[in-house]
């Protein structure tokens, strides 16, 4: 698989930047997959001239930074005719907000796995203010877990198990993180990676009030290896 990074900010984008957008794609190219759609993802993934070759969305819970391009994607939908609709995946709740999604949105279910071309993917509710899942996608013999917007769980943990390449949400610094928080710190991202024996990480979700070399540092204590998604970077899995 390939992972393209369309948007690594959050709660609100860098400048130049962009929220939450993750594209997957197969080895052959014959699948694709957008997770989450966040502040300038749109642009990005028109960048990337990927829209049209969509399978399907993904969107891990409906917070704006997650979702709000899904509003102009709809509109550009309207001009750019599909042999078949684009599939969203979505959680139910919240109701105001997943009303705001014209295009066939099917519920998410955690714990049911689907199938996207050549992609078996699955979902696990994650710890959030909002319904939150984490997303694993297998495929060409990888697996890319990715955690959503969560703080520390057990159930994350056992979902992330094994990933070759985790992409973890690195929202606080540890010095800002507290047990009730709704992301987990670097330092916390590391210890996930290193426990779950993740072949790979990469932090995202970087709040622009934080240096992210700053929080590269403080998860490489717990994982050497971690890096930074980078934006416009591809990754292979
Ligand atoms: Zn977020
Ligand atoms: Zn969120």
């Amino acid at each position: 698989m390939k992972l393209k990074i369309l948007g690594n900010n959050g709660p609100y984008p860098a400048p130049g930047g962009a929220c939450s957008g993750y594209l997957l794609e197969s080895d052959g190219g014959d699948t694709r997959v957008l997770i989450d759609c966040g502040t300038g993802v749109l642009a990005n993934l028109m960048a990337a001239d990927a829209l049209d070759g969509l399978d399907a969305v993904l969107l891990s819970h409906l917070h704006y930074d997650h979702m709000s391009d899904m509003l102009p994607m709809q509109y550009a939908l309207q001009f750019r005719p599909r042999p078949r609709p684009l599939p969203v995946y979505a959680p139910a709740t919240p109701e105001p907000v997943r009303a705001l999604l014209k295009c066939p949105c099917f519920d998410l279910w955690p714990a049911e796995d689907i199938v996207i071309g050549e992609m078996k993917v699955a979902f696990s509710p994650a710890r959030h203010p909002v319904e939150t899942n984490a997303i694993r996608v297998e495929c060409d013999g990888a697996r890319f877990a990715f955690t959503g917007d969560s703080n520390r769980d057990p159930l994350v943990e056992l979902f992330c198990e094994g990933a070759d390449l985790l992409l973890a949400d690195c929202g606080l610094s540890g010095a800002d993180h507290t047990p009730a928080a709704p992301h987990y710190s670097a330092e916390l991202c590391g210890r996930l990676a290193r426990d779950t024996h993740a072949k790979r990480l990469l932090l995202t979700h970087f709040n622009p009030k934080y240096d992210p070399a700053d929080l590269l540092a403080e998860a490489r204590t717990a994982f050497p290896a971690a890096e930074i998604a980078e934006l416009g970077a591809e990754y292979y899995i």
